[in-house]
């Protein structure tokens, strides 16, 4: 069974989200659980939790249907002391957040090197980051995202999120999400060669690590090595391919969720999408 949704928004508290979730007909959904463009914010009250849980479970949403993302802020992989640890103690606050609201993963963009060290060297932080909190938390998966590779951000080539599961104590606790748009304008040609680059991410990832994907259609072209989504239809990415993705049984059980710009076209998406099923 496929379980869709959108990244809704918790602006007026956590226990917004699976109300907005329910009103789209998602069976699955995204949130932030602090503001996502501030490093610090207030601790989530007992009312919030408790509200949050209700409503999941009143909604028919599973926490394994349901992919927080992390701040935009946080980079796992910075090449400076003083960056690294501020981004290692916000994600560890996030990390407890998901523990606290009985979430199972956390999804992340794994970092960016700002030209200051190697792309290794900054995957071997991302890692070590990883570590760090999996050590002090319990229950949740760390989801390394990938990346449309701009700017200095890694993760963009599939390798590359190997390269840092490699490196993480615990595999039981670390998995992928993969964004369509994403993985098209980093060079990923879903479009023309669809079976091609899946059997390329299940030889150098595997399958067995993909807990969450972000579907999202692309304004920029292949290989551009831009993040612009677009709604499902509206972009650059043939039709075609989300009909056929979403006839992929391997893409079962995992939240599908879309992070497309027009918010009042998600229940038309949504329902969109399911009759290709
Ligand atoms: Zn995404
Ligand atoms: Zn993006």
């Amino acid at each position: 069974m496929k379980y869709i949704g959108a990244h809704v928004s918790a602006a007026g508290g956590v226990e917004g989200a699976p109300l907005q979730a329910q009103a789209i007909g998602a069976n699955a959904f995204a949130l932030f659980t602090k503001n996502q463009r501030q490093w610090v914010s207030k601790p989530l009250t007992a009312e919030s939790i408790a509200l949050f849980k209700a409503r999941c479970l009143e909604a028919g949403i599973r926490p394994e249907h349901i992919l927080p993302h992390d701040s935009y802020l946080i980079n796992l992989g910075h090449p400076e002391e003083e960056g690294l640890t501020k981004s290692r103690t916000a994600f560890l606050d996030e990390m407890r957040r998901c523990e606290q609201l009985g979430l199972k993963l956390l999804n992340f963009h794994p970092g960016s090197h700002l030209q200051k060290i190697s792309v290794e060297a900054c995957l071997e932080r991302v890692a070590e980051s990883i570590n760090l909190a999996l050590a002090q938390t319990q229950g949740v998966t760390a989801v390394i995202e990938n990346t449309a590779g701009q700017g200095s951000n890694v993760g963009h080539e599939f390798w590359q999120l190997r390269y840092i599961i490699d490196r993480v104590e615990d595999k039981s606790r670390v998995g992928v999400c993969i964004d369509t748009c994403h993985t098209f304008t980093s060079g990923y040609d879903l479009v023309g060669a669809y079976d091609r680059v899946f059997d390329e991410f299940g030889e150098k990832v595997g399958f067995e690590y993909l807990r969450g994907i972000h579907l999202n259609d692309s304004k920029k072209a292949l290989a551009s090595r831009v993040d612009r989504h677009d709604s499902i239809g509206k972009g650059l990415m043939d039709i075609a391919f989300f009909e056929r993705f979403m006839q992929d049984t391997r893409f079962d059980e995992i939240p599908i969720i879309l992070e497309t710009p027009d918010e009042t076209l998600w229940a038309e998406e949504i329902k969109l999408l399911r009759s290709f099923v």
